[in-house]
């Protein structure tokens, strides 16, 4: 199907550098920041992040992943439930500013189910989320905190994200299912 092409390769790397001074701003530094990517292109996203933000304040901050999977349980037909398949956070979250970082924000359910792997592994001081996309649709009081653009959408529409870690190039479009 034809693809309309929203966000450039320009267009991403000055919405990951926003993001990045908004996380700075925001938070009056990094000292607490830890970043959270959902895989698998939150994951990347995060790395970029992480990168902006050692080049404007020289400090690294940790990374950490979870693995989100959509399942079908035996009620529901159509819709998927996500549920935590696997995380990684090596370092202590307890009374951290953890940011959760994720490609396109959807029904917010992914997110839910992320900030639940998150909570078990400690208590943050904070949870907040970045996203790439939001392109509408919530189905919780899920707010992202930090957004590269807002693409209001019909749900038909699929959003496609690609990043120079896995694509081999930046850039995000929309088309019709
Ligand atoms: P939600 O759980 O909010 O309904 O959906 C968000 C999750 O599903 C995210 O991890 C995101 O990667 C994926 N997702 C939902 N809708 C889209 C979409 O239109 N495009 C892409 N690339 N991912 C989507
Ligand atoms: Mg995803």
């Amino acid at each position: 199907k034809e693809k309309a092409q929203i966000m450039d390769e320009k267009a991403v790397l000055r919405a990951i550098t926003r993001i990045s001074h908004e996380i700075i701003e925001k938070n009056k530094g990094v000292e607490d920041v830890v970043l959270i990517g959902i895989r698998t292109r939150g994951v990347p996203l995060a790395r970029m992040i992480q990168k902006k933000i050692k080049e404007i304040e020289g400090v690294d901050v940790a990374i950490g992943q979870v693995d989100i999977t959509l399942y079908r349980d035996d009620l529901s037909k159509e819709e998927l439930d996500p549920v935590v398949h696997g995380s990684q956070i090596d370092f202590d979250i307890n009374e951290k500013i953890a940011i959760l970082v994720d490609d396109v924000l959807f029904t917010g359910r992914t997110v839910r189910a992320a900030m639940d792997a998150v909570m078990d592994y400690g208590r943050p001081m904070v949870i907040q989320l970045a996203i790439l996309v939001d392109r509408g649709h919530r189905e919780l009081p899920i707010r992202p905190d930090y957004v590269g653009k807002n693409v209001p959408t019909s749900r038909n529409e699929v959003i496609s994200v690609q990043l120079e870690e896995i694509d081999d190039v930046n850039n995000v479009s929309i088309y019709e299912k």
